[in-house]
């Protein structure tokens, strides 16, 4: 018999067939969501390469066509795209474009959908629920897509979103990958890291975006591997700065604006901090334990001697600190 994980495949592989087919063919899906990608700038191209579709405001529409077609309620419950109550059945993403979720092979493990509004009342976006295909904590979104150029240019860019991953690849930049929704986890990490171990966090231009890349920057230092930080203009993301910057100038402003972790705490402390000489301990110590989650030993030296020349304290004041960060590890 069939696993059942491959019935769940055969449900989430339907689905997304079925979501382009509604976003392609049907009066609805052409009013609401095309033009919705159209505003946001999305070419046909880009609709297609990332599968994207729409889910039809009607209460049970994906899960009647599945059943008629002979799949079964119980993978389509599994995979989270029916909601089985009481005494009715209903799909999940009613009502929403749809972003579907692909492993690095670009099996569907799973879907995100947004609504169309910016009703800050309902939740803008919607996840498959955990299951035996879907993790949150271990998918990383465009994977199956940035592979290659993640190889190829040694190094990945992180984001927070699926617009975010969409539109640089529309700008032509493909190895970006988003860990939509989740704060990023070291198993993401660690798929990274399987093809390349420079990562440049690319985070959103607000305080959340902030706490998200100094989050990450232990995560990925943790991993052993190397980081770099650049922020975007208050209230800007990745997609909307790509898509308002041309190829060259987003290139550019990447290239330039794109800091080793340990520059990028240290502007960051020092405008914090001002002349508060309590403030600025408290942030060296910060940097300390940032170094101090680098497994390599010759890395962690070189980055204490960068610290005590950017920050202009002792070496040895530093060395004492990390020593006894890592003795407390231990
Ligand atoms: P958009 O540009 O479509 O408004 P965004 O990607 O810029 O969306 P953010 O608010 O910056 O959205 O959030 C970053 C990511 O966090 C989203 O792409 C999504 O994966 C996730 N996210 C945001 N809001 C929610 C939510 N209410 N529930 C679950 N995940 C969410
Ligand atoms: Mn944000
Ligand atoms: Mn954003
Ligand atoms: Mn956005």
């Amino acid at each position: 018999a069939m696993n059942e994980r491959e019935s769940m495949f055969l449900v989430t592989e339907f689905a997304a067939q079925y979501f382009q087919k509604q976003l392609w063919d049907t009066e609805e899906g052409k009013a609401i969501a095309w033009t919705y990608f159209k505003e946001r700038g999305f070419t046909n191209d880009t609709i297609k390469k990332f599968g994207l579709g729409y889910s039809p405001n009607t209460w049970d529409a994906l899960t009647k066509e599945a059943q008629a077609k002979g799949y079964q309620l119980e993978f389509l419950e599994k995979t989270g795209l029916t909601i089985v109550g009481e005494d009715k059945t209903f799909d999940r993403f009613k009502g929403r474009v749809m972003f579907p979720i692909q492993s690095l092979s670009g099996r569907v493990l799973g879907f995100g959908g947004r609504i169309l509004t910016n009703d800050k009342k309902a939740a803008k976006y919607l996840n498959s629920p955990e299951s035996d295909l879907y993790h949150k904590s271990k998918v990383l979104y465009g994977i199956s897509h940035a592979k290659q150029a993640i190889a190829k240019n040694d190094r990945c860019y992180l984001v927070e979103g699926y617009t975010d991953v969409i539109q640089m690849h529309q700008a032509g930049i493909e190895n970006v990958v988003a860990s939509s929704g989740t704060a990023l986890t070291p198993d993401q990490i660690r798929l990274i890291s399987r093809l390349t171990k420079n990562i440049t966090v690319l985070f959103d231009g607000d305080a959340a975006g902030l706490r998200a890349s100094l989050r990450g920057i232990d995560l990925i230092l943790e991993e052993g591997m190397n980081v770099k930080v650049c922020s975007f203009p208050d209230g800007e993301d990745p997609d909307s700065f790509a898509k308002k910057t041309p190829l060259h100038d987003l290139l550019a402003y990447l290239d330039t604006e794109a800091k080793d972790f340990i520059q990028f705490k240290a502007s960051l402390l020092m405008r914090e901090a001002q002349n508060d000489p309590i403030k600025k301990a408290e942030l060296i110590r910060d940097m300390v334990v940032s170094i101090s989650k680098i497994p390599d030993r010759i890395k962690r030296e070189i980055y204490i001697q960068e610290c005590s020349r950017i920050m202009d304290i002792s070496e040895d004041v530093l060395f004492n600190t990390l020593a006894q960060l890592l003795k407390k590890e231990v």
